[in-house]
């Protein structure tokens, strides 16, 4: 796997030779985008962070991977480790950061002690004045989003915050913050050592009805054919879900799964988690699930989510209850929508992905219920 190549401070060893500006282009170059879903240029942001007068900058690492079904970067952090810090490190050099933090999803916390014993064993090498300190979020899914992570370093409740400015302009204590993920700060290193590094290399979380869930990596354009020959199906596969955010859309043997692939079926890629979902699965059921989720973890900062997402939920128990008509189906879709247009953060904004999709694909589950 192209994500588990050590590169043993290489990476560092040659960022500091040639400078911060040659590393903003080989980055660039070598096409390296955020993995977190919007695959935003990470030179781009490094510079604009780069760019801003300030007396301080800092690094994030996001390592709060709350998307449900996600759970590639746990495979880094217990596999690849050692990399992802030269890449947060590397983005200190640039920055020239003093401090770094990686954000850790509070259900990874039984990593922590051994990710700090890594992380003193590599500062020393690296001989970098850098400190690196371990937060712990405590598992809202919210906290996800840079600006909710940066209010919850700073100890404040973790909440999304109007944007611009944007972190890289004024985000930890009003300072230039660069975040990225865990795949993506491991990828830095080996995006300038290795000639041959791939862009096109992403780290899937397949679950689901699969006899064989895990992560694994592929290059976007994969068949879905090679997806499921190697994954094993339970049984007859309808459906997948990207996660919980993205969608749902059925699953075609002859298809290729790509960014583009995935955008023109109205879904979001995000970080390329695919859950399955088996031919015996009513995938009104599905979004029930999924509905619930978003109204548990919705902070309340804004109505739109907050007393929309409890309305979604109660609409597809009234479409379960079959005590519906069209009109009900309709309200559905008009509510998603609504709610996706108003909300203030990426929750709220995505929360009505499964039904808008699940409308456009599987319109007979839900018919099942009308009278
Ligand atoms: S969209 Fe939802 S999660 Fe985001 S700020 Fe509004 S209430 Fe909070």
């Amino acid at each position: 796997m192209q994500i588990l190549r050590e590169t043993k401070l290489e990476g560092l060893r040659l960022a500091r030779k040639v400078g911060r500006q040659k590393v903003l282009e080989i980055l660039l170059k070598k096409k390296l985008g955020g993995r977190g879903g919007a695959n935003f240029p990470v030179a781009k942001k490094w510079e604009t962070a780069l760019g801003v007068k300030a007396d301080e900058r800092y690094v994030i690492c996001n390592a709060d991977e709350g998307e449900p079904g996600t759970f590639k970067d746990k495979f880094i952090l217990k596999n690849n480790f050692e990399t992802m810090i030269e890449g947060l490190l590397i983005a200190a050099y640039v920055l020239r950061a003093k401090r770094c933090f990686i954000y850790l999803r509070g259900e990874y916390d039984y990593l922590r002690e051994e990710l700090e014993e890594k992380i003193k064993e590599v500062l020393e090498k690296s001989k970098m004045k850098v400190s690196i300190e371990i937060v712990r979020g405590a598992g809202a899914y919210i906290c996800g989003e840079e600006t909710a992570i940066i209010q919850s370093i700073m100890g404040n409740r973790g909440s999304s915050m109007y944007k611009p400015p944007h972190p890289t302009i004024s985000g930890l204590w009003g300072k230039p913050t660069v975040l990225n993920n865990v795949e993506t700060l491991t990828c830095v290193p080996q995006a300038l050592v290795y000639e041959d590094w791939n862009p096109d290399y992403r780290l899937f979380s397949i679950s689901g009805d699969v006899n064989h869930p895990g992560v694994y990596e592929w290059e976007l354009g994969v068949k879905m054919s090679t997806i499921l020959d190697v994954v094993k199906p339970r049984e007859k596969i309808k459906a997948m879900s990207f996660g919980c955010f993205g969608g749902i859309m059925p699953v075609k043997k002859s298809s290729s799964v790509s960014q583009e692939t995935i955008c023109k079926g109205n879904c979001q890629h995000g970080a390329f988690s695919i859950i399955f979902i088996g031919e015996r699965h009513n995938i009104v059921d599905i979004c029930l699930s999924i509905a619930k989720f978003y109204t548990y973890e919705s902070c309340g900062k804004c109505t739109p989510c907050r007393e929309g997402t409890i309305r979604l939920v109660n609409l597809l128990k009234k479409i379960k209850s079959k005590k519906v008509n069209e009109g009900d189906i309709k309200l559905l879709k008009e509510f998603a929508e609504h709610i996706q247009e108003t909300s203030l953060c990426g929750l709220g904004q995505s929360c009505g992905n499964h039904i808008l999709t699940s409308l456009k694909y599987f319109k007979k589950d839900y018919m099942r219920y009308i009278k």
